[in-house]
């Protein structure tokens, strides 16, 4: 089973849990038996592409094999014959994940979703998708818009991610604050155990408590519970165009402040997304967007309710920006430019890489501690001397800091260690969590541990053994086993 180093950084693949060097061997011959039509990929280049996801720092193991299955029934097949072999399965949809979650195994068999990826129905009546999982989160999105219904969740990758990896980190993005995570979007679902067995939770009912949550238990459990073939999801009719407005500020702990403001000034916006001035800088040298260059942070927030309702809301958060110290409060003119300025933060990440290798985090606080976080962040990478470019879903209290090194630095993964380490500890004291949307995967167990304590994890370790006794579904992921 993988292990992983104490800076949680250079996870070591270790071989497959299974001792027995012909199992794999078996495992092949037993699928392509009893699935003769299924897509398997064995040629060493092709699993290479599969032994990373977008953690590529972390050292993950080559998979024995990739299957791409295109039903539920051979999902199952797939499970109970990895299952007889005691072989470990990875679960994967698009790979765009932030914590190692998808990342290989050496000698595991990794089940890439992508192939499962129709809509089976849009039920316009009871305003739900019925979709496989392997669908990107974008494409989900276009196919229920043009039914004139809107599906919320939203994260920045919403382009290259998948709804089932959406489900299996329970993704956030840039429109929880109004509408929630990926959790609160989700009514039912279709998932295959690890010996096999195919069970449906939930349903179409928006009310619905009847036994334990198994629905939300699922979601947000990396794959290492269950594999979701199957997703039930909340629609909305569409919303109005966005209004959106930007703020700019002479300090990072003053946008903290409007942040906290916003929040209890009786509005709801869709959207509230801090940068900082590195982030400003980098999004702006990338896309020319014309920002406040000297802000030391700066502001995004959007409406989506009717025209005047939406100005009102944007001049109430105005108000708010104002009084906690905004040197400059705009709006921008137009739906597309209001587009332009969304796509170029969701394009954060992308423009700070183009300065050096980005190792990003993902902490979150109680909204009204913002202020106190991005204190804590800066403080901890000026000590280290390290290069620190913040930005997130300030809204919601769920801050990236990102850690920027010149490629060939070698001390990258050392320094990130301690840095973080130092936020993941401020991030508890505030009261806050180690991840707010990225998940804990293979990157961040320690941690986990360090938030939660000892019971919870005896908790959560007994959920895993009910669950997957033989302990194959992405096992090191989330919890050691
Ligand atoms: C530029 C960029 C921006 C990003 N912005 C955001 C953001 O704003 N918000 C956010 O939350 N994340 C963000 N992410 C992280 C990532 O896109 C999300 O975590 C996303 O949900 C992963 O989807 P995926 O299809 O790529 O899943 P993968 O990376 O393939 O898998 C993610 C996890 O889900 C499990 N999984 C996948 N499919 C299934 C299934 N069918 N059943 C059970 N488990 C499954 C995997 O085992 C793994 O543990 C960003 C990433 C990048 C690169």
């Amino acid at each position: 089973m993988a292990t992983i180093g104490h800076s949680g950084l250079e996870a070591t693949a270790d071989p497959a849990a299974t001792a027995d060097p012909a199992a794999g061997g078996r495992l092949l011959g037993a699928i392509r038996a009893a699935l003769p039509g299924l897509r398997l990929l064995d040629d060493p280049t092709d699993r290479e592409a599969y032994r990373n996801d977008e953690t590529a720092y972390l050292q993950a193991g080559l998979p024995l094999a990739v299957a791409l299955p295109e039903s539920t029934a051979e999902v199952a097949t797939l499970v109970r014959l990895a299952g007889a072999e005691r072989i470990p399965v990875v679960p994967r949809g698009a790979g765009s994940g932030l914590s190692g979650g998808a990342a290989g195994i050496e000698g595991g068999l990794t089940i890439a979703l992508t192939r499962m990826n129709r809509v089976l129905e849009i039920d316009r009546a009871n305003l739900v998708v019925v979709t496989q999982p392997g669908i990107l989160n974008a494409e989900l999105k276009a196919q229920v818009a043009a039914e004139g219904l809107f599906y919320a969740p939203d994260p920045a990758s919403y382009e290259i991610c998948s709804i089932g990896g959406n489900l299996g980190t329970n993704a956030g993005g840039l429109c929880c604050v109004k509408y929630g995570q990926t959790r609160d979007s989700v009514l039912g679902l279709e998932v295959v155990l690890a010996d096999g067995r195919v069970i449906r939770t939930g349903g179409r009912s928006v009310k619905d408590v009847a036994g334990y949550a198994l629905t939300h238990l699922f979601v947000g459990s990396q794959g290492t519970l269950g594999i979701i073939t199957e997703a039930t999801l909340r629609l909305h009719v569409t919303p109005p165009p966005r209004s959106t407005m930007l703020a700019f500020f002479p300090s990072v702990p003053a946008a903290g402040e409007a942040v906290a403001a916003i929040m209890s000034a009786g509005i709801h916006p869709v959207t509230l997304e801090l940068l900082d001035h590195e982030t400003i800088l980098a999004v702006d040298d990338a896309f020319g967007l014309g920002l406040e260059r000297d802000a030391a942070a700066m502001l995004l927030v959007e409406s989506d309710l009717p025209a005047a309702a939406a100005a009102a809301e944007l001049t109430l958060a105005g108000t708010a920006c104002e009084g906690a110290g905004a040197s400059n409060v705009v709006r921008a003119q137009d739906p597309t430019e209001a587009d332009w300025l969304r796509q170029a933060r969701r394009l954060a990440l992308r423009a700070l890489e183009r300065q050096g290798t980005v190792r990003m985090e993902d902490v979150g606080v109680p909204r009204g501690r913002v202020p106190e976080l991005l204190v804590a962040i800066q403080a901890a990478a000026d000590r280290h001397g390290v290069r620190v470019a913040t930005f997130g879903h300030a809204g919601d209290g769920n801050l990236h800091p990102n850690f920027i090194f010149a490629h060939d630095d070698p001390r990258a993964a050392e320094l990130t260690h301690r840095v973080r380490d130092e936020i993941f500890a401020a991030a508890i004291a505030l009261g806050g969590t180690v991840t707010a949307e990225h998940g804990i995967g293979l990157s961040r167990r320690e941690a986990l541990v360090d938030q939660v304590g000892p019971d919870v994890i005896g908790v959560m370790r007994s959920i895993k053994a009910a669950l997957d006794p033989l302990g194959i579904l992405n096992p090191g992921r989330v919890i050691e086993l």
